[in-house]
């Protein structure tokens, strides 16, 4: 065990916090760490929320896993050796190849996965299984404003530039994010941002903590933004705000987007969204007053069956204002797993190869392939999103390698991808603990975690950033690396998975030469050395071990080295033209509206003290006091048209299934909407509820609405 204090990151949230890490040996081999205060890391500058803080209470073998389980024929799992359990899971593998395919085995990744074990993940899929049947959680985090950055920007960066710029610009509209308590620390920016003089506009449909720190605070039905975004735009032309200039040089696709927007008159609006039209009048003062300006999304207007487009609407009103690319100004996506950026870079997405390549590109096919010393053609083509690969296991898809993931308490319509996982021939689940998911596996595998293993993680704002090893795993745990490298050699793949991070992040940096996201000028030493470096970061590589893209050994560390990029599109965008695309778009309902049957709105999100599925912070004791379950948040007046009394409990039915909470009764939410965090498994799961229906685009589902009636239980 080292003894020093080693400089490291959260493990949870993508803000990526900086903190020390000190070891605190147990007297028998083991022990844990201590966390203290890092003020080198400018993201956070030393504050850490409650989840940080206590994240050493995961290293415990109390609450974490620290031997292979596998299922005996009595269905008991059990413990058992390594070697046993990774030929298990060969052979379970192996099996269903022969018998179905390669596309009959699945591959489910994560959002917290490092950039090295994503890149891998990807790799063992289309490598050693030859399936195209791999994506990851992430897909339901913030697939919809990636896909809609791409769309109007050509590139997908969460954050375009650094959180520093936020409490520097005019107006921040913050639409569909509560970061006061997803990521506490980020607070400050928006604080610093009032105390400067600028103006913060919350859109929420619940006044949360962070929508009570705003100058306006617009509260929309849920499933409307994309209206509310419409009618802005609407008023910004109506008031003659646009920057023409910009719009003439910078962008294209005006004219439809203008037509479109047009259509939507703030009076229709106001009907849409419940947001009147003096209030609508005054955030487009707000946005348009100042030189500068933003728009910030998170999963709020993100996580439904329109996010696209609706991402595409709020663009539209950045670019007709004429913010992207300028000083302080523009729109950003607020990512929210630990490695959310990162993990959807290198190819753990479905349609996607390292460096943000497409996977249906056939220059890619070849530069990729050639990284990896196989044929192109032998790479599969783009497989299924992550709720259509979740909702095809035991049919089409008869085993599934499943790491750092838990849909049995994430995904949407939760119930039904809980039976189709216990359907399946054959599950096998690498995680630090034994989560609701590991539970139905056929083998569970132990795995290091965060201060136990380096990696490389790439927070929102596009930096990377060196997670570094504190301290050595217990006995019984090796690294996700160690078990693709073994899975590779007993499937008949000897050589191209090492279990070294940093030889697997020369091979990305090479693999990410040339794409979007590239990497290929960043080194351990320079992520170390700079505290992080923004990409794109392009530089010179080796040609590696495989034939390579380069043409010989390269300097890793030259004498002017790339210095990364903070800011984006200050001179173009990554557009074939160099413009930013406006695109059309109108308002439509969700999905699933209210009827008599099911005559209230349900939308789901997330308290300070839980993060995610709650794997982790669940078995947390400090958090667990201070969240203990879930609850059912509901206006007054709902509250007396119900009789639900607080504290006593509620069932919320949707088409799909139906769960139990408390009730907790306020007026920070609106008479037509209930309130569920989703962080717990059980009756009181969430997304028992919730509607797979999907965005034709990004495939996100459509998490943030659907209708459901609430019943008093007795
Ligand atoms: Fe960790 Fe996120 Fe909390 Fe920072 S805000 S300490 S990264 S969970």
């Amino acid at each position: 065990m080292q003894t020093s204090v080693t400089p490291t990151h959260c493990p949870y949230c993508a803000l990526q916090c900086g903190m020390n890490l000190t070891p605190v040996p147990d007297g028998a081999g083991g022990g844990t760490v201590e966390v203290t205060e890092r003020a080198d890391f400018p993201v956070n500058r030393g504050a850490l929320c409650g989840k940080g803080r206590t994240a050493p209470a995961l290293l415990s073998s109390r609450v974490r896993l620290t031997s292979p389980l596998v299922r005996s024929p009595d269905g008991v799992l059990r413990p058992a050796g390594w070697d046993e359990a990774l030929d298990r899971i060969a052979e379970g593998l192996s099996r269903t190849r022969t018998a179905y395919g390669p596309d009959a085995c699945g591959v489910f990744g994560g959002g917290g996965l490092t950039n090295e074990k994503a890149y891998t993940l990807g790799k063992f899929a289309r490598v050693v299984l030859g399936t195209s049947q791999i994506d990851y959680n992430g897909r339901f985090c913030m697939s919809s404003a990636a896909a809609g950055g791409i769309r109007a920007f050509g590139l997908d960066r969460g954050l375009p530039f650094p959180l520093e710029d936020i409490p520097r610009t005019g107006c921040v509209i913050l639409v569909g994010s509560n970061l006061a308590e997803t990521m506490p620390p980020a607070l400050r920016y928006l604080t610093e941002l009032r105390e400067n003089g600028g103006t913060l506009i919350v859109v929420d449909p619940r006044r949360t903590r962070t929508a009570e720190q705003a100058d306006l605070h617009l509260a929309p039905r849920p499933g409307t933004d994309l209206a509310l975004a419409l009618g802005l735009l609407h008023l910004v032309v109506a008031q003659g705000r646009t920057d023409e200039a910009y719009i003439r040089e910078r962008t294209s696709g005006w004219a439809e987007a203008r037509a479109a927007a047009m259509a939507h008159w703030p009076e229709y609006v106001e009907r849409i969204t419940g947001v009147s039209v003096p209030r609508l009048r005054e955030a487009v003062r707000l946005f348009c007053e100042p030189e500068s300006a933003m728009v910030l999304t998170a999963r709020g207007p993100e996580q439904h069956s329109k996010g696209t487009d609706t991402v595409g609407a709020w663009i539209n009103l950045c670019l007709a204002t004429g913010r992207p690319g300028r000083p302080f100004s523009g729109y950003g996506c607020l990512t929210g797993q630990g490695n959310g950026q990162g993990g959807r870079e290198h190819g753990q997405k479905a349609d996607q190869l390292p460096g943000y390549r497409k996977l249906d590109d056939p220059a890619a096919r070849r530069h990729v392939a050639e990284v990896w010393d196989v044929d192109p053609d032998s790479l599969p083509g783009p497989g299924r999103s992550a709720y259509e690969l979740l909702d095809a296991l035991s049919t089409d898809i008869r085993a599934l390698l499943l790491m750092g993931s838990n849909p049995v308490v994430s995904a949407p319509r939760a119930a039904h991808v809980e039976e189709r996982l216990r359907s399946l021939d054959f599950l096998a689940v690498a995680d630090v603990v034994l989560s609701e998911t590991a539970e139905l596996a056929d083998v569970v595998l132990p795995v290091a975690q965060w201060a136990e293993e380096t990696g490389t993680t790439t927070n929102l704002e596009g930096r990377v950033l060196l997670r570094r090893q504190a301290i050595t795993p217990p006995d019984g745990v090796r690294s996700d690396l160690h078990v693709m490298h073994e899975l590779a050699a007993r499937l008949g793949v000897e050589k191209g998975f090492p279990t070294d991070p940093e030889e697997v992040f020369e091979e990305l940096r090479r693999a990410s030469e040339g794409g979007p996201a590239d990497y290929s000028g960043l080194t351990y030493r320079r992520l170390a050395e700079e505290n992080g470096v923004f990409w794109p970061c392009p530089g010179p590589v080796d040609s590696g071990s495989g034939s390579g893209s380069g043409s010989g050994p390269a300097d890793p560390h030259p004498a002017d080295p790339h210095p990364g990029t903070p800011r984006l599109f200050l001179d173009r965008f990554a557009t074939p033209d160099g413009r930013a695309r406006f695109v059309a778009v109108g308002h439509r309902p969700s999905a699933e509206e209210p009827d008599a049957e099911y005559p209230v709105l349900l939308t789901t999100g997330r308290v300070v003290s839980q993060y995610q599925s709650g794997a982790q912070t669940r078995r947390v004791d400090e958090l667990n006091a201070a969240a203990p379950g879930a609850f059912v948040e509901l206006h007054p007046r709902l509250a007396e048209r119900l009789g639900a009394v607080d504290g006593e409990p509620l069932a919320v039915v949707s088409r799909r299934g139906r769960a139990v909470a408390p009730a907790r009764i306020t007026t920070a939410i609106r008479p037509d909407t209930v309130f569920m965090p989703f962080h717990w498994p059980g009756e009181g799961r969430a997304n028992t509820l919730t509607n797979p229906a999907l965005d034709p685009i990004s495939r996100m589902p459509e998490f943030k609405t659907c209708a459901v009636r609430v019943e008093r239980v007795s």
